[in-house]
């Protein structure tokens, strides 16, 4: 977390302070940092060189307008998975012809929306999927720019929940099933074959599956040419994978590397999309929480925070590990191990377990590597509005989503009459 770092014992976001944070906004919050989803960006970007590219940042990792208009004005490309979050893309100054629609679910309306906002592709997850896109297509009197999107079965060696890329995931179209689409695809007069898309699964921490998915997309590519279908983009997915506890994923340009060098040992001369999320985004943030009250049982230590599994799911979820660190490290407590826990009435509401902390009640932690699939993927159960989002740039800071309120728990809900 390159730009969160602790200046005098106290955890800074670029130049502003974690507490002056948590004074001003209240906790629990989440707060970004502008440089780190920057530079993760360029990271990438730069790493292609001079080789065709579009980086379609993954909307689904962190779906804030601020943080897309951020990326948009990089030139970015989007990935999304619904129309909810194109109309967020088009609101932050996104570019329709870079962004590719992925999802199994896409219903007529999606699809009329997003095909006459000209997306530059539908990945398609299903041959059904494909007929329901020419109806759309036809009824609107124009051309869907269509890809395929590919299930290699490649195992991506990560979290099952997260894991999408084999043959019993709901996810994408054999490649059997692919050659024999293509070809029908081909022959719709509202469809224009325009690239082939897979997306293995996230959080990879090796550069092996990227590659071997790769080989296998690209013998696609070769047959299809051999019947007079000519791909014109390789849509290579997400999913490379950050640092939370010590992993050591490929660098963004030794990622690269791996798929450029592949294409071209292969002499295809084709421009590389990918679709990052977690990897800008994950690092990018944190989430806030205050230490509400110690509790010792017999047999364990609880650290009870204002922050539960319905404002950060992945712990409880996917049994994902978040590094819970102090916002202020200047402290006369002794350390202790504690499970840090949330305020929801679920035992799996849990944001780490056996961590060694010295705190007392009403001091700060900050969960580390809360960017992606962080506030995205927060709801009110227990009835508990969600938290802000604070964006950091420098020594400014923007409330860039404020604190739901109590009143708008109940707002769309009625009594029987
Ligand atoms: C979730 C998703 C991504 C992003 O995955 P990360 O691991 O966050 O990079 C990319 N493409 C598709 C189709 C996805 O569903």
């Amino acid at each position: 977390m390159t730009f969160f770092n602790y200046r005098d014992g106290e955890l800074h976001a670029e130049q502003i302070s974690l507490s002056s944070i948590a004074k001003q906004c209240g906790t629990p919050c989440y707060v970004y940092s502008r440089a780190a989803f920057e530079t993760q960006w360029h990271s990438l970007n730069d790493a292609f060189d001079d080789h065709p590219h579009t980086i379609f940042y993954a909307v689904k990792a962190n779906s804030n307008v601020a943080v897309l208009n951020i990326l948009a004005r990089l030139g970015s490309g989007f990935d999304i998975v619904s129309e909810g979050e194109l109309r967020r893309v088009l609101k932050a100054g996104g570019d329709p012809a870079k962004v590719v629609f992925s999802g199994v679910a896409k219903s007529r309306a999606e699809l009329a929306f997003a095909i006459s906002n000209k997306v530059r592709s539908i990945n398609i997850e299903s041959v059904a999927e494909l007929d329901r896109v020419q109806e759309v297509a036809a009824e609107l009197n124009t051309t869907a720019s269509i890809a395929i999107r590919v299930n290699p079965n490649v195992d991506p060696e990560t979290h099952p929940y997260i894991s999408t890329g084999m043959e019993k995931a709901k996810f994408g179209v054999t490649m059997e099933a692919a050659f024999e689409a293509y070809k029908k695809a081909a022959q719709m007069p509202n469809i224009d074959v325009h690239g082939v898309a897979c997306h293995i699964g996230s959080q990879i921490t090796k550069t092996s599956p990227f590659t071997d998915a790769l080989t296998i997309v690209l013998d696609l590519v070769k047959r299809l040419a051999k019947e007079g279908i000519q791909i014109k983009q390789l849509d290579l997915g997400g999913g490379l994978g950050i640092d939370y506890q010590g992993e050591t994923p490929p660098s963004a340009a030794d990622y690269v590397k791996s798929m450029v060098d592949g294409i071209k040992a292969q002499d295809i001369d084709l421009p590389i999309g990918i679709e990052p999320g977690r990897y800008i985004a994950g690092n990018s943030g944190v989430m806030l929480t205050e230490v509400e009250y110690l509790k010792h049982n017999d047999s364990k230590s609880f650290a009870i925070v204002d922050a539960g599994m319905n404002d950060l799911l992945r712990p409880s979820l996917y049994q994902a590990h978040h590094e819970i660190i102090p916002v202020n490290k200047n402290t006369d407590e002794t350390a202790k191990t504690y499970d840090v826990v949330g305020p929801v009435c679920e035992s799996a509401d849990v944001l780490g377990y056996d961590r060694t902390l010295k705190v007392k009640a009403g001091d700060l932690l900050a969960v580390c590597s809360a960017g992606a699939y962080g506030y995205v993927m927060s709801g009110n159960y227990n009835s508990r509005p969600r938290p802000p989002e604070i964006m950091v740039d420098g020594d400014d800071m923007h409330i860039v989503r404020r604190r739901e309120t109590l009143d708008e728990l109940t707002q769309g809900e009625a009594i029987l009459p």
